[in-house]
């Protein structure tokens, strides 16, 4: 397992704020150091996912956006009347990209959050709020197929929604949605489908499920967090996309995450609602307060500027163009990367994904694979049940090259793992990439290394 404290020997442990200041000279150059080794990780085009952008150039710029209102509350509109401009722009703009104007029921409107899970958690609170307030709904429950993003089972923990999963077609890996209509009863306040889900990348029969909604009068969530903002460009440039947005009667919101594939910087995700009222159900006020009348959009408090500014300056300077281009270069990149999958028998592609792919094998356990890759420096995400590698292919993955040793190393990957096909692979299934044994014995080993991760560094020293 990879050193998770790889600093303390070489920059001593921080354990108190400094007597006197350190040099900012020197500080900067610390950091420097540390990014720029971290960033060898991914420039590459050898890692998946995390960095859907990896252009320098665009980051700078990003940063020069960034700082001029880093410094800015976002909550105290009065003296930001920019931040009000660039949060409603976001928002025009995602709306436009998932077809809003179709919207002939409803008044489409957004909120603009800290990332996916900021948006699916808003989603689901403006849901629990809104079935109470119109339904008399008092114990919500919320359906979604198994292979929904850990976000949602996250935001129902938190706000007392029994959380109901349906089952997926192994074959196809997309929900049953006969066994997600079994589940919805009178208490339910939505279901969702993904546009494209986490780990195989497929997407949900999003219009059968629009279908359900509609029938049974439930909301319908349709988690685009990672295919928001690049699923819409590879529709228009052709590729086999079934319509997943607002021009579905039933699909009620949609979250797609600018810090993914709209390529600003990470803390910036928009959630859509078809209608205002139902994001209005999750305003919150406290107008009698000793200390003035308080209200806030969402769940933050003080939010940053920057993450805003920044946002809407990548979204107006890539622009429709320049999204489509890189759609289209991602889309390629991602057929040629199956192709190189399909090429060898041993191995499947599960379901019938588009830039995002997961492939496990029926002869040998495909973390064997996953182990000869990683000597080559690739970083897979890891899935279970079944065994399988995902692929989310990004910009970096688009540079000369980076698919034809893809193609090699996969090559001699599969050799690999049919030779060492009766040993147990050194690789294991836990998303974020830390291994573990199987299931109550996964939670236990999880939150030792989570505790060892978090606070080997953050013991107070002692008093002299
Ligand atoms: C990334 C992702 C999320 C959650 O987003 P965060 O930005 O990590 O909070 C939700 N759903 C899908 C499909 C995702 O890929």
């Amino acid at each position: 397992m990879a050193d998770d404290h790889p600093y303390a020997d070489r920059f001593g442990v921080t354990r108190r704020i400094p007597e006197q200041g350190r040099p900012r000279a020197e500080v900067l150059a610390e950091l420097e150091t540390m990014a720029t080794e971290e960033d060898r990780a991914w420039e590459s085009g050898k890692c998946s996912g995390t960095m859907y952008c990896g252009d320098h150039d665009h980051y700078g710029f990003l940063n020069e956006a960034y700082g001029l209102y880093a410094h800015v509350n976002a909550l105290q509109r009065d003296i930001c009347p920019s931040a009000t401009r660039f949060e409603g722009e976001i928002i025009a703009m995602t709306l436009d990209m998932l077809h809003a104007d179709a919207v002939s029921d409803g008044e489409p409107v957004g909120i603009v959050t800290s990332g996916g899970t900021g948006s699916i958690v808003h989603a689901l609170l403006a849901y629990r709020d809104h079935a109470a307030q119109t339904r008399g709904v008092t114990r919500p429950n919320f359906v979604k197929p198994e292979t929904g993003h850990p976000a949602f089972d996250k935001g129902c923990h938190l706000f007392g929604i029994e959380l109901r999963t349906a089952p997926i077609d192994p074959e196809t890996t997309l929900v049953d949605v006969a066994a997600m209509a079994e589940l919805v009863d009178d208490q339910t306040i939505a279901i969702m489908g993904s546009a494209c889900n986490y780990g195989y990348g497929t997407i949900d029969p999003i219009s059968e499920l629009s279908d359900l909604a509609l029938e049974r009068g439930v909301g319908l969530h349709v988690d685009g967090c990672l295919g928001g903002f690049i699923l819409p460009w590879g529709q228009e440039l052709g590729w086999d996309i079934p319509v997943f947005d607002f021009r579905l009667p039933g699909v009620t919101s949609i979250s797609a995450d600018t810090h993914k594939y709209g390529y600003g910087f990470k803390g910036s995700s928009v959630v859509t609602f078809r209608d205002k009222a139902l994001r209005n159900a999750q305003y919150f006020f406290l107008t009698g307060w000793s200390g003035g009348k308080y209200c806030s959009p969402g769940m933050d408090g003080s939010r940053s500027g920057g993450a805003l500014a920044s946002t809407w300056a990548a979204m107006v300077t890539i622009g429709r163009e320049g999204y489509l281009g890189y759609a289209r270069q991602i889309f390629e990149t991602a057929d040629r990367m199956k192709d190189a999958v399909r090429s060898h028998p041993e191995l499947r592609i599960m379901g019938s994904p588009t830039f995002c792919f997961s492939f496990t094998s029926d002869e040998f356990d495909i973390y064997h694979v996953n182990d000869a890759m990683r000597a080559k420096g690739w970083r897979f995400n890891g899935q279970q049940y079944p065994n399988a590698i995902h692929m989310a292919v990004t910009r970096p993955q688009t540079q000369p090259g980076v698919v034809e040793e893809f193609t090699a190393d996969l090559a001699g990957a599969v050799a690999y793992a049919k030779e060492h096909a009766e040993d147990t692979p050194k690789s294991a299934a836990i998303y974020g990439g830390v291994a573990g044994g199987l299931d109550d014995e996964a939670d236990e080993f999880i939150r030792m290394v989570m505790g060892d991760m978090m606070d080997r560094h953050q013991s107070v020293p002692a008093k002299d």
